[in-house]
């Protein structure tokens, strides 16, 4: 063929598509549930809007941003993360002017130019909340609990919650200035990229995945000696609202996240099963103080994560997969034999529809074994039989296509939504 697909994308057809529509909802009833609006931004983003939030000297900026020239010369990225491009939303629209927090979640497309793997892609989609403009360490611990119940939804075990505080500005210079002593005596024993990173963010350091780096690492002083009694009681604060909500955690000291602009509460929930691979980080977030600040907007402290979609649905089980896709797939095929019964399907069809059931006709052929077969293709539940001698005496044939059970029941449609609501 003449046309591929680009790299590190993917095409998201039925059944995997069905999966994604119900994974979906579900996110969007627990964020809302949680009292977050939902918010859609544009994929094309200046350029400069991440240097300068993401930080120059991060992978994201340097090395990862699909980037290129619009007709008139100006510089546009497609987003690689949502927080800085709802942060530029809020400022540019003047949603805060109050002491009120905004909540927000979304469910987007992300660009990021990186070697694509299993879990790792270079067009993905990411959800996630932010609750802007509140110091509130309950909020940190809300987006904690709505991020643990997604996935619990779809029954996915062995992921930790892995928690750290980074502190404010205060607290983090002098600990910076500690590690990057540490750092560069031991720079021989480090990647070339982290002997750069030990002179311009030797905090990223502790993100490196190469050995020799996380050897290093377990020696290197950890940020909660150096915490301010301020940050170190919304640290306390907030591990004691998490065991409230019973949400089981740990204090990874090498959590710092990769981006600039975090503060205080940082954390991760990690797959530890294995089904990830080395792509094991299922969510990501934590505060950022001082963002809204640094692109020019009032001081408004806020907190967020991000999760990335396709690493959610690799994780879920393969029973639930099944579930969430059968209740996604089409309710009935309505099969017909002639003019006439075809009218009777219409007619049955448009009633069930009406009750929000998916249904479908097969219009390409009035052969009833052509109707099953195209029925089973689509992995219908049910076949509703609306033949001839049923419509004489007012009823239908309601097969089970799993089980092959059928039988005859009454034509009126509370009578077959209750027999195809059965399983
Ligand atoms: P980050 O914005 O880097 O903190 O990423 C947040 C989440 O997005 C990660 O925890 C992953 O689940 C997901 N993610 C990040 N990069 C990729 C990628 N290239 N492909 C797929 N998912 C990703």
């Amino acid at each position: 063929m003449e046309y591929s697909r680009i790299k590190g994308t993917n095409d998201i057809i039925p059944p995997e598509s069905l999966l994604w529509k119900g994974v979906i909802a579900a996110i969007h009833e627990v964020f809302s549930s949680f009292g977050y609006s939902f918010e859609i931004s544009p994929i094309l983003e200046p350029f400069e809007l991440f240097v300068r939030s993401i930080g120059e000297g991060t992978d994201i900026v340097n090395k990862e941003m699909f980037i290129f020239e619009s007709k008139s010369g100006k510089k546009i990225a497609l987003k690689p993360e949502e927080t800085a491009v709802l942060m530029r939303s809020i400022i540019e629209n003047n949603i805060v002017g109050d002491s009120f927090a905004r909540k927000y979640y979304y469910i987007t497309p992300i660009f990021r130019y990186e070697r694509p793997q299993k879990g790792r892609y270079r067009e993905f989609y990411q959800y996630g909340v932010e609750a802007v403009n509140t110091q509130s360490v309950m909020r940190d611990a809300e987006i904690i609990e709505a991020g643990r119940k997604i996935i619990d939804r779809f029954g996915i075990k062995n992921v930790s919650l892995e928690i750290n505080s980074i502190g404010c500005r205060e607290c983090r210079k002098p600990y910076r200035d500690e590690l990057a002593l540490y750092f560069r005596s031991n720079t021989e024993k480090l990647c070339d990229d982290c002997r750069r990173k030990s002179e311009t963010n030797p905090m990223r350091i502790l993100d490196c995945k190469n050995e020799g780096c996380i050897a290093v690492s377990s020696g290197a002083p950890v940020i909660s000696d150096y915490l301010c009694s301020g940050c170190k009681k919304d640290f306390e604060d907030m591990q004691f609202l998490l065991k409230e909500k019973s949400i089981e955690f740990r204090i990874n000291p090498r959590i710092v996240r990769g981006l600039d602009y975090y503060s205080k509460t940082v954390f991760e929930f990690v797959e530890q099963g294995g089904v990830l691979g080395s792509q094991s980080t299922l969510i990501g977030g934590g505060r950022y103080d001082y963002l809204a600040e640094e692109m020019g907007g009032r001081n408004m402290p806020s907190v967020g994560f991000a999760g990335g979609l396709e690493r959610l649905l690799l994780s879920i089980p393969e029973d639930v997969r099944k579930q969430i896709i059968k209740k996604e797939g089409i309710d009935a095929v309505c099969v017909y034999f002639d003019r006439e019964t075809l009218s009777f399907s219409e007619r049955i069809a448009a009633e069930l529809r009406k009750d929000g059931k998916k249904i479908e006709i097969c219009y390409e052929s009035d052969k009833i074994k052509k109707q099953m077969k195209y029925a089973s293709s689509l992995g219908a539940a049910y076949a509703v039989i609306c033949g001839g001698d049923e419509l004489k005496r007012g009823v239908v044939t309601v097969k089970n296509l799993e089980t092959q059970e059928q039988s005859e029941i009454s034509s009126s449609a509370s009578k077959i939504l209750e027999a195809i609501n059965r399983s």
